[in-house]
């Protein structure tokens, strides 16, 4: 039987040893798994979560790697899901077609496409689409709706396969998958050998630096094996033979970096905005230990509020709950020490609702418990959605009970609250 995780020794993007324990991180369950019973639920195993820098080139990563078959066991989100994503690929078409237009007919590989909701974008504006994602379930339902799917993982060898077969790609994209490879290296090798000569690379990932201004605790989760930032990136790319020639910053998923790159000496032009975006990071200082240090020290000061404002709960009677049993919220409990104080959390998810959540066999219980049961204090762990979360549950608030948004700072929400 394969080990359910692995320690990497070397960093991810530049092989260095040279690896030094920047944020420290309370080890936590893997996210978004429900269990029917108690037992299945309390006996789930929790994985560490520590963020290391690299000194050589300065990536952001875990070393700890959970096996995908253990990870990605029962994964279910669709991309195409969200109006918001789906507005956001749009966009993202539009600005990669006007950035390069590739010839009619020309061919559109998308890694990690799920439910070809990306490539739906390029094949009615007449490109050839194929899209590459291992999730069996999800890749067959692509491909029945239109969208050639293999599922499969993108090696080199499937890389050789798809352009024997349809020829090389004037655009390949992955978005949101850099985050989730260990095996980088393999990955952009095979990136490589699919494109055209004068073919680009598009990708987004979240940006290290969003999350270091805005707190964002809700990115970090095992399936992120890596908090990207463009100088490592840029040194990465080149070294396997690829050039950024295009960076822009996005707002999606709480901040996020797009990122345009060819083959070496490729026929684009390089945009100013790399050379704009490099130099912000040289002024944050984004590849120093020292800035991921004071993100660190930020996060212990925020759990110390939490501990002063929750001491002696449980003996004064003080009851507690959460909201949304969300994956940033997986995050939230183990590193602001929220697992004692819960005693339920609400969500009308139907694959969550009435299950408890791994690891810290928290029961999931419908919404409307939050008016039934009057917890005095709610947790917000779904704090990227806490305004439309607070605004929604007016009713408990005039009932005496109280939000509470751990991140980016310590909130105490009553009905008095001004949500402006
Ligand atoms: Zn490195």
């Amino acid at each position: 039987m394969k080990k359910n995780s692995s320690k990497r020794e070397t960093c991810r993007l530049c092989e260095s040893k040279k690896l030094d324990l920047v944020v420290p991180l309370a080890p936590t369950p893997l996210a978004e798994k429900y269990f029917p019973d108690s037992e299945t639920a309390g006996k789930q195993q929790f994985y560490d979560m520590d963020l290391h820098m690299c000194l050589e080139c300065g990536h952001v990563q875990l070393l700890e790697v959970v096996n995908p078959e253990v990870l990605w066991d029962d994964y279910t989100y669709h991309s195409g899901q969200t109006r918001g994503i789906i507005d956001h690929f749009e966009d993202c078409a539009e600005m990669i077609l006007k950035r390069h237009t590739p010839d009619k007919n020309s061919f559109v590989v998308d890694v990690g496409s799920n439910d070809g909701s990306f490539l739906r974008c390029f094949q009615k504006r007449g490109l050839r689409v194929l899209g590459v994602d291992p999730a069996r379930e999800i890749a067959r339902k692509a491909t029945d709706s239109g969208v050639e799917t293999l599922a499969e993982f993108l090696s080199p060898d499937l890389a050789e396969k798809i352009t024997t077969q349809h020829g090389s790609a004037s655009i390949v994209t992955a978005f949101n998958v850099f985050a989730h490879t260990d095996d980088l290296e393999g990955m952009v090798r095979s990136i490589r050998s699919l494109l055209s000569p004068e073919g680009i690379f598009v990708f987004e990932v979240s940006y290290l630096q969003n999350i270091i201004d805005d707190m964002l605790l809700g990115t970090f989760f095992h399936e992120h094996l890596s908090h990207h930032s463009v100088k490592p990136l840029i040194q990465f790319l080149e070294r396997n033979g690829l050039e950024l020639i295009d960076l822009q910053r996005v707002s999606i998923q709480g901040g996020s970096l797009i990122g345009i790159a060819q083959l070496a000496g490729g026929p684009h032009t390089v945009s100013a905005s790399v050379g704009e975006i490099v130099s912000i990071e040289e002024d944050r200082l984004l590849d120093r230990p020292e800035t991921l240090r004071s993100f660190a020290d930020k996060l212990s000061g925020l759990r110390q509020q939490v501990s002063k404002l929750t001491e002696g709960w449980a003996d004064q009677g003080i009851s507690a709950a959460g909201f949304g049993a969300a994956r940033s919220g997986n995050t939230l409990i183990a590193q602001m020490g929220l697992k004692d104080l819960i005693d339920y959390i609400v969500d009308d998810h139907p694959q969550k609702v009435n299950k408890r959540i791994g690891g810290y066999d928290i029961p999931v219980l419908p919404t409307k418990e939050l008016t039934e049961r009057r917890p005095d204090y709610t947790f917000i762990l779904a704090w990227i959605h806490a305004k439309k979360i607070i605004a929604g549950n007016r009713e408990y608030l005039k009932g005496g009970g109280k939000f509470i948004v751990c991140c980016p700072e310590l909130l105490v929400v009553d009905a008095e609250f001004d949500l402006k």
